[in-house]
């Protein structure tokens, strides 16, 4: 097995984490990695985006190879609180010294992808042209990913490195999302002289969320009411609510059926009660699933197995890139980096599950 030169690999990621890039704010990150991919032999692009989404870049880069093509993709956002990130390790673990996030989400994917191929060039291994999409502003919306320009890309399959679990974690199977947002409009009311003479958004919307099935449907859907807003004083009948939920699936045909649910319920409850609702819904992004024995995947399971590792793979609850490069087709799959409690204080990742996912990476592109 390759040896990975460990401590290059986390002095990168320590480096990587330092730099505050909370989403919307990854100049400085794309930048230094521009800088770094071109050195490392990359030919990289910088992909503008809109102003009122990143003041930073998405990045496309490519190494030639052999004839086989593969994307490899990360995030270069983070969640927060992400801004002075100081990392520490002890036995082991990296984890920030404890009031903000780690950042290994994603940056643990990007310092193992650049590590892979430092070890790919050194060693003069033979690997496939390699494509890399560094994207901005993931973390809630995906939003770089669904504004990437996909022009420069050839590949017709991608890996991205986001996930948590166990080293061989291969995400096969994601939810898609639908939004929902909703305004109830009742009849303000003198809520002591008058008040059967209103209409109480709140009692509206609490009528129709206990007539919603909600939380878990069935082991592909859920569903969930996220934000409730409304109301200015005790002396008025609640005039107007506004709420936010979401509901996933698995399959398509049910986060259909659960948001017709929804939305039917918020009508017909809003009629009894002779309020209005105004409902918007939004795709946020659609569900993939990759067969087991996709070439794609009977690949990355080799590698896996190159390097002892059994490779599991698995469905999971949340969206990524990984599903909007899906929808603009390429066939892409989420492999776990072994980051864990991601978005938390507690983020951590072990070095090792670092040097395992960098060792997978020389072993799945070199083989
Ligand atoms: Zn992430």
């Amino acid at each position: 097995m390759t040896t990975i030169n460990e401590q290059r690999l986390v002095q990168h990621f320590l480096d990587l984490v330092r730099i505050d890039s909370e989403s919307g704010n990854e100049k400085a990150i794309a930048s230094t990695l521009a800088e770094q991919l071109g050195e490392l032999g990359f030919d990289v692009q910088r992909l503008p985006v809109a102003e009122e989404l990143s003041n930073g870049f998405n990045l496309y880069a490519r190494l030639e190879g052999t004839e086989e093509q593969i994307l490899l993709s990360c995030h270069m956002d983070t969640v927060t609180p992400g801004n002075g990130i100081e990392p520490v390790i002890e036995q082991g673990i990296i984890r920030s010294a404890g009031d903000t996030i780690l950042g290994g989400d994603d940056k643990s994917g990007i310092a193992a992808i650049m590590e892979a191929v430092r070890i790919l060039k050194e060693q003069g291994l033979p690997h496939p042209t390699i494509e890399l999409a560094f994207t901005v502003f993931e973390e809630g919306g995906l939003h770089g990913s669904k504004n990437f320009d996909m022009s420069p890309i050839q590949s017709k399959q991608a890996i991205v490195l986001d996930s948590g679990g166990p080293i061989g974690t291969i995400i096969t199977v994601a939810p898609g999302q639908q939004n929902i947002k909703a305004t109830i409009t009742g009849k303000p009311a003198h809520a002591g002289l008058a008040p059967e003479t209103g209409i109480n958004a709140l009692t509206v919307a609490a009528d129709a969320i206990t007539k919603m099935k909600l939380s878990r449907i069935d082991e592909e859907t859920t569903a969930n009411i996220g934000v409730v807003k409304g109301g200015n004083a005790t002396n008025i009948v609640m005039p107007e609510l506004y709420l936010e939920a979401e509901a996933r699936s698995l399959d398509d045909g049910k986060l259909a059926a659960q948001t017709q649910h929804m939305v039917e319920t918020l009508e017909s409850v809003a009629a009894e009660h002779g309020a209005k609702v105004a409902i918007e819904t939004k795709r946020a992004y659609n569900a993939y699933r990759i067969a087991d024995d996709h070439p794609l995947i009977t690949g990355i399971k080799q590698g896996f197995e190159a390097i002892g590792v059994s490779p599991q793979t698995r469905p999971t609850g949340g969206g990524s890139d990984a599903n909007i490069f899906n929808e603009k087709g390429l066939t892409t799959v989420n492999l776990s980096t072994g980051m864990a409690k991601v978005h938390t204080t507690e983020e951590e990742i072990a070095v090792a599950d670092l040097v395992a996912i960098s060792q997978f990476l020389v072993a799945y592109l070199s083989r």
